[in-house]
């Protein structure tokens, strides 16, 4: 049981001013783990004047400089790659598998990000090309300041690599809230970053929720930009608590996300891409391709390959070798999705697969996977995100038909496109409005592609170039040639 009642600010750790605690828990086990303290706005408070003391250095070092310490960072959590996975694991529910895949991409964020801060030297002072005789103008790019970062619990050190790694590259100082469920692999980050000797102050961690440090952080002038990842009903609190001052908000938020299995698709390669797609992390990605458009002449083999894949997942104890799926993150999560599917109860949907009919491990936060077909567009499941391994089908006639269904959402995060013609995946991906559309491929996450949504999914770009621009003001110097 470890007692995170401590706050790391300017490189040392020191007693949180809050008196309230919270228990952190291993969904599997369902024992408590660590208890950790719930925050205060004097540690925000604190957290801010350490950012704003180290941001004169920090900023003024060059990109190069910068480069150094991410690729001691990503040198660190390379060494105990195997001991952050299992603790991401152990803390998240999530079989070991996918937590080491969960390292491998914050690994090589830190390490894109570390060319990115050398090429931002190369890109200062660009000379712009003007239609004006005698004028010259050049182009920079500053930090944005002291930058607050805010994130959920599905992905440890990977929502925060996505972050921290181009805000440090940008010369920005930061203050980072880890969520309150997942906060054991996050911790190591402190460690991490002392042993690369970043100079202090320039990485603050505060541990608490969204009373003790969320919401103080988020209304404080003294933070210049927050970046938040989580619910959309947190990032809209936050974008109004932004307001005053019109400091900068980056949201990812959440997502309903399509995938489009069109006439000619190979029923079994398409049964996997959509497994994987809304069943990998026990369905808590932002990403998961919750709503299935499949070609109506397709329908009944595509269920039915997608029931027997179901009934072959294996779902227990997340550490274990010959696992597929472990627990969900938490009790209120499991809860939430539980009252998803009571909600399908009420609206008579069909299920191919209902969770809750499966025998599970006797201990853990447990919910099988369910799959209901035919599930109209007017449906509570199909138009909100559960964040569960829950999956609504629907059929369609045409391409026309399926590219206006995959659009009708509020949201637009990404969306799977999957033919016998990848050249036509691709023509029909182009039609659709999300952030990351792949098609005849799994979900994959490149450092090198922006992550990010159209419409509620939120508001700016994480990841490649716009990534760092997040955290960037642009600057023109304008005058006469000298
Ligand atoms: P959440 O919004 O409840 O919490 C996210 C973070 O915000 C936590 O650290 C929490 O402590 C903090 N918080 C809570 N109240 C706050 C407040 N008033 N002010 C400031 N901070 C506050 O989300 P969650 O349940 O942790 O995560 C699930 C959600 O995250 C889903 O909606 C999912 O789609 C979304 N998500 C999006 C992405 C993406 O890249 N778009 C990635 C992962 C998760």
């Amino acid at each position: 049981m470890q007692r995170l009642l401590q706050q790391f600010i300017g490189n040392r750790w020191q007693p949180s001013h809050g008196e309230r605690q919270l228990v952190v828990i291993n969904p599997y086990t369902e024992e408590r783990i660590a208890e950790i303290t719930a925050g205060h706005p004097a540690d925000v408070e604190a957290a801010v004047q350490s950012a704003r003391h180290a941001l004169a250095d920090w900023s003024q070092k060059n990109g190069a400089e910068r480069a150094s310490y991410l690729e001691k960072i990503a040198d660190g959590l390379s060494r105990r790659r195997e001991e952050l996975s299992r603790l991401s694991s152990i803390n998240n529910g999530k079989i070991l598998e996918e937590a080491r895949l969960d390292l491998d991409d914050a690994i090589a964020c830190y390490r894109y990000y570390a060319g990115q801060a050398r090429d931002l030297d190369r890109r200062q002072g660009q000379p712009v090309t003007l239609d004006m005789p005698g004028m010259q103008a050049h182009s920079y790019q500053d930090p944005v300041g002291v930058v607050g970062l805010i994130t959920p619990w599905n992905f440890p050190l990977v929502t925060s690599a996505w972050k921290l790694a181009p805000a440090l590259a940008a010369g920005c100082t930061v203050i980072f809230k880890p969520s309150e469920v997942t906060p054991l692999p996050e911790q190591v980050l402190a460690d991490i970053i002392t042993e690369a000797e970043l100079p202090a102050g320039v990485f603050n961690l505060l541990f608490g929720d969204g009373e003790g440090i969320g919401a103080p952080m988020s209304s404080h002038k003294g933070i210049d930009k927050i970046s938040f990842t989580g619910s959309n009903r947190v990032g809209e609190t936050i974008m109004a608590a932004a307001a005053p001052g019109s400091r900068r908000v980056s949201l990812e938020l959440g997502g309903k996300s399509p995938v489009l299995v069109l006439a000619d698709a190979d029923v079994n390669e398409a049964a996997e891409y959509v497994m994987a797609g809304i069943y990998f992390n026990a369905g808590q990605i932002c990403s998961a391709t919750s709503r299935l458009l499949v070609h109506e002449s397709l329908a009944d083999a595509l269920y039915q390959a997608l029931g027997q894949r179901i009934d072959a997942l294996r779902l227990g104890n997340p550490l274990a070798d010959d696992i597929d799926m472990g627990p969900l993150t938490c009790a209120r999560q499991r809860d939430t999705v539980l009252g998803y599917l009571t909600q399908a109860d009420r609206e008579g949907l069909s299920a191919v697969r209902d969770g809750r009919q499966r025998a599970l491990p006797k201990q853990g936060y447990f919910l099988a996977p369910s799959l209901y077909r035919d599930v109209p567009v007017t449906s509570r499941l199909w138009q909100e995100e559960i964040f569960g391994p829950v999956l609504c089908g629907h059929s369609f006639a045409t391409e026309e038909q399926a590219v206006a269904l995959a659009n009708d959402s509020d949201f637009g995060l990404a969306a799977t496109v999957i033919s016998g013609d990848p050249g036509r995946a691709r023509r029909v991906g182009k039609q659709l409005q999300a952030g990351t559309i792949w098609y005849n491929s799994p979900q994959l996450v490149l450092p090198e592609t922006s992550w990010g949504g159209f419409k509620r999914s939120g508001i700016g770009r994480e990841l490649g170039p716009w990534g760092l621009s997040a955290y960037l003001e642009v600057k023109h110097m304008v005058g006469p040639i000298v």
